[in-house]
Order: C-alpha cells, then sequence, then structure tokens
C-alpha cells in the first residue's frame, strides 16, 4: 500500500495520458496501522460497508455495544481523498434552516460527541466563535426562525453588535443582514475523530479490513442472512480489485459507502447525487502574526484570527464558509456546492482541473475579499473531496424495503461530519432492535428512510 504523495500504476498512466486520478493522498500518520492486509472472516454477525466516518462510528458503537463480530470492508483506505470523510476539519454548527437539524445537532453536542471523547480520552470538538450571516430576503430568514425555535445556543444579533463579537469579518457588504452567533460551535479536528473511531472499533473487537471492495450484496430479506462477495485491492488503486473474489455471510449489514451507494445498492441509484469540492487553504496572516506576537510575548497589535463563518446568499451555491487555521494548515475556504454532480472516480484532464480549481478559487477569493476585513493573499493548496447529495439536504438512513437486514447510513449531503457520533449510534440501535429509539432521529425517520 502506498504512502503519502505515492503515485500508483493507474495513476501514472492516466497521467501519460494528461489525466489525473483524485489522489488518494492524506495525513496518515495515525492511520498507518491499518495498512497491514488482515484475514477476512468468511462470517460475521455485522458487516459495515465503508470506512468513512458515518461507517467507522456506526463500526465503533456495534462493536462497543456487543452486537457480535463485527467486520468493516473499505475498499480504499481511512481517510481517502475520494471519499467524503477526508482532510484536517469540519464545522459543527446548530445554525439550520430546519428546526429538526438544530435540535439534532444539540443532541449530537450534549451526548453523543461527549460519549465518543470521553471514550477516546480526548477532545475532539474545538470550540471556537462562528457567524452565519447573509441578506435577509435569502433563507438566512429560515435559519433565524428555524434556531429560534430549537432551543440552540445561537443568538441573532444586529450588524453593530456583530462588529464588536466578530471584528474580522464585514457586514457592511451584505444589505440588509440576518446574522447568528453561534454560541455552540467548534471546529472538528477530523483525523482525530478518524484515529479515535478506529481505535475505540478494533478496542471492542471490530476487524476493518483496507483494500477490501464489496463488488456484490444479495439477500437480507426478514431473518434471511446477507451474502457479500468481497475481492481485495491495492487501497490506493481501488479501481482494480482482484478479479476472484471471497463470499461472506452476515446477519446484518450497514452500507455507509457514501457517494457509491447505488454500485451496490442499484434501486437507490438516484438518490445520491455524487458533487465534488473544491476547498482552498490560505496562508493566514492573522494568525501568523498572532503567533509570532506569541512567541515574543507580545500583544498581537490589530491581529484578529477570523471565526468559523458561512455566507448564505441566494441561490443554492451562493453559500461559502470558513474555518480559522487549526495546526498550521492555513485558512480554509470553500463554496459548499451542492448542484452540478460528478462521480469521484472520473478520470479528469489534468490542465482542465487546473482551470476549474483556478476559476473556483479565484470566486472563494472574491467573497474573502467582501467578507473579511483583512483577507488572505496566498492560496496555499487547493483540497478535493466529494459530497453525496441527497434530495433536500437530507440524510438516507434506515433498512432497504423488503431488505430488513439490510440498513443505509449515508447521503451525507455535505454536512454529516458533526452527526457521525449520533448516526453510528442509531445505525447500532437498529441493528440490535430493530428501530429507532431516539425521539429526536424518530421524527425524521420517515424522510431519512430509502425509498426504491
Ligand atoms: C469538502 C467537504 C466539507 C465538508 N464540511 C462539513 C462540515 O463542515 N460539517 C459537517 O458536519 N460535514 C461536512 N462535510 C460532510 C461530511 O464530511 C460527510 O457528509 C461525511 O464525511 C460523509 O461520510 P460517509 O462515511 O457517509 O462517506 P465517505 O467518507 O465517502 O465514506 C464512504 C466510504 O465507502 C467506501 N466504499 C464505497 N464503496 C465501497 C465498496 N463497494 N466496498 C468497500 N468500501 C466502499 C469508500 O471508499 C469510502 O471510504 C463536508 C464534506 C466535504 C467533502
Amino acid at each position: 500500500m502506498s504512502e503519502v504523495g505515492e503515485v500508483s500504476g493507474r495513476d501514472r498512466a492516466m497521467a501519460e495520458e494528461g489525466q489525473v486520478a483524485q489522489p488518494l493522498e492524506v495525513s496518515r500518520s495515525r492511520e498507518d496501522s491499518l495498512a497491514h492486509p488482515v484475514p477476512l472472516p468468511r462470517a460475521v454477525d455485522v458487516v459495515v460497508i465503508g470506512a468513512g466516518v458515518l461507517g467507522l462510528a456506526a463500526a465503533w458503537r456495534l462493536a462497543a455495544g456487543g452486537a457480535g463480530r463485527v467486520l468493516v470492508l473499505e475498499r480504499a483506505h481511512v481517510g481517502h481523498a475520494r471519499g467524503g470523510s477526508g482532510g484536517p476539519t469540519r464545522i459543527f454548527r446548530a445554525a439550520y434552516p430546519d428546526v429538526r437539524h438544530a435540535r439534532l445537532a444539540r443532541l449530537a453536542a450534549r451526548v453523543d460527541w461527549p460519549a465518543l471523547e470521553r471514550a477516546a480520552g480526548q477532545v475532539l470538538l474545538h470550540p471556537r466563535p462562528a457567524c452565519f450571516f447573509g441578506p435577509s430576503d435569502g433563507p438566512m430568514a429560515e435559519y433565524a426562525d428555524a434556531v429560534g425555535r430549537s432551543g440552540a445556543p445561537i443568538e441573532r444579533i444586529d450588524a453593530l453588535t456583530a462588529e464588536l463579537r466578530f471584528p474580522a469579518l464585514r457586514f457592511d457588504t451584505v444589505p440588509d443582514p440576518v446574522i447568528l452567533d453561534d454560541r455552540g460551535a467548534a471546529v472538528i479536528a477530523t483525523a482525530d475523530t478518524r484515529a479515535a473511531l478506529v481505535r475505540l472499533a478494533r478496542a471492542g473487537g471490530a476487524t476493518i479490513a483496507e483494500g477490501c471492495a464489496v463488488l456484490a450484496l444479495e439477500g437480507g430479506g426478514a431473518g434471511e442472512r446477507v451474502r457479500l462477495r468481497v475481492a481485495r485491492a491495492e487501497a490506493t488503486d481501488v479501481d482494480r480489485p482482484a478479479e476472484d473474489g471471497v463470499s461472506i455471510h452476515a446477519e446484518h449489514v450497514v452500507v455507509a459507502t457514501g457517494a457509491w451507494l447505488g454500485a451496490l445498492l442499484p434501486a437507490l441509484d438516484a438518490a445520491v447525487t455524487p458533487v465534488r469540492q473544491r476547498v482552498g487553504y490560505w496562508k493566514a496572516p492573522g494568525a501568523r502574526r498572532a503567533l509570532e506576537a506569541q512567541e515574543a510575548h507580545e500583544a498581537p497589535d490589530g491581529c484578529v484570527e477570523p471565526p468559523i463563518w458561512a455566507y448564505v446568499g441566494h441561490g443554492p451555491d451562493d453559500f461559502y464558509y470558513g474555518l480559522p487555521d487549526m495546526g498550521g494548515e492555513g485558512l480554509k475556504a470553500a463554496r459548499h456546492c451542492t448542484i452540478g454532480g460528478e462521480h469521484p472516480d472520473t478520470p479528469r484532464d489534468a490542465s482542465r482541473e487546473a482551470a476549474a480549481d483556478r476559476a473556483e478559487m479565484a470566486a472563494v477569493a472574491d467573497v474573502l475579499a467582501r467578507v473579511l476585513r483583512r483577507p488572505p493573499s496566498t492560496l496555499l493548496r487547493v483540497e478535493h473531496c466529494g459530497y453525496a447529495m441527497a434530495p433536500r439536504e437530507r440524510f438516507i438512513v434506515g433498512p432497504v424495503p423488503g431488505r430488513p437486514q439490510v440498513f443505509v447510513l449515508g447521503g451525507g449531503s455535505g454536512h454529516a461530519f458533526k452527526f457521525a457520533p449520533l448516526l453510528g449510534r442509531i445505525a447500532s440501535e437498529w441493528v440490535r432492535d430493530g428501530g429507532f429509539l431516539d425521539p429526536e432521529a424518530a421524527a425524521l425517520a420517515s424522510e431519512w428512510a430509502p425509498s426504491v
């Protein structure tokens, strides 16, 4: 299995043809321990397909909850760049335009993240100031209404108060702004979270097998075992699994395959649209000055670190967000792209790819110039990653109709990381008890249900 930045045979061949595959690079420092092939059992109690954050969270809860022999099968490796769970950070927020999502975020913050942090013995959510804003004739009006009814620790503030609380942001460029101060927001340390879930799942007895692609999934009617066809692949060359696979039987299967949902469950193919994301990391002038000043034991004169922020404008793709510099990665900023659609496995032309990166980063830089008092000028790198968009950004969580032994945990729609420990608990409760025990989750169950 290759390490960071190493190029697989397929990538090399494509590069020679002027195409580039999505690189599978990721910081592997804590994830290397998974790099050794593990023997595959032929029968287990539960198979989790996909080791993105949702699959890992389900595996942890299942293993820790005594679900028996749990096997996680991942065709690539934990944290890889074609999936939805890579990269260093995510936003935790309760600011949502739907009161049920706002309540669900509160529940995750109150119950599920603390449970994970306690079990892991480390902090995974790092509280930071957060401001969500946009014109009053856009969706922010719905956000304000929903959070007002949710009981979340979010305050609607006027522009003057916002200038004082968030001196790094500009509000004078937004006509008649609606501004929310989300005091429960945090930056999620995603590599730590992935590593903690892996550790905890394994401590509970789960086996995590990277480089193992599920090629087919059969059975799973009431009381019927599920049969899986599984082939090994180099985890960095996932498009070429070995042709001869092995059969594995399971009492239950959790399908957490993100943008690849339709490959195993063709009846659900239309339920998820893969949408490519381009995320920029900029050199953070403010944060650097703060650090230098700190080292020189001086006050950070005039230096203000941007908070977590989101500008929610008009139309589905006029939504931009940013995160402060965490651990020297730079200021993160991107557009929340929800429409378009491009499969993560599609080979790409290198020059078109670079041009698309440039165009997207120019659009993000325009917004940074409008919303930050001291916009960064140096782009450090562009990260690629994929959303699995479901209609109306709802998750797809529930048993496959007619196949109650097969549970879908997906449709992350660009906002599921914050809910991962909660969704993992829901999947494990379903496997154990056959239902949604949590009232907040039950309130959304009918909308989440996979429909074929
Ligand atoms: C740029 C970006 C920014 C985001 N920002 C936020 C944010 O700020 N806050 C937030 O809460 N959420 C955010 N999200 C969303 C969140 O990160 C995702 O919803 C979540 O990580 C999706 O996890 P997943 O496990 O469903 O999917 P994935 O991480 O894609 O995992 C699915 C896994 O299944 C594997 N797989 C597929 N098919 C097979 C097969 N046949 N056999 C074996 N394995 C298979 C894949 O290789 C993959 O690893 C963001 C997402 C992106 C991309």
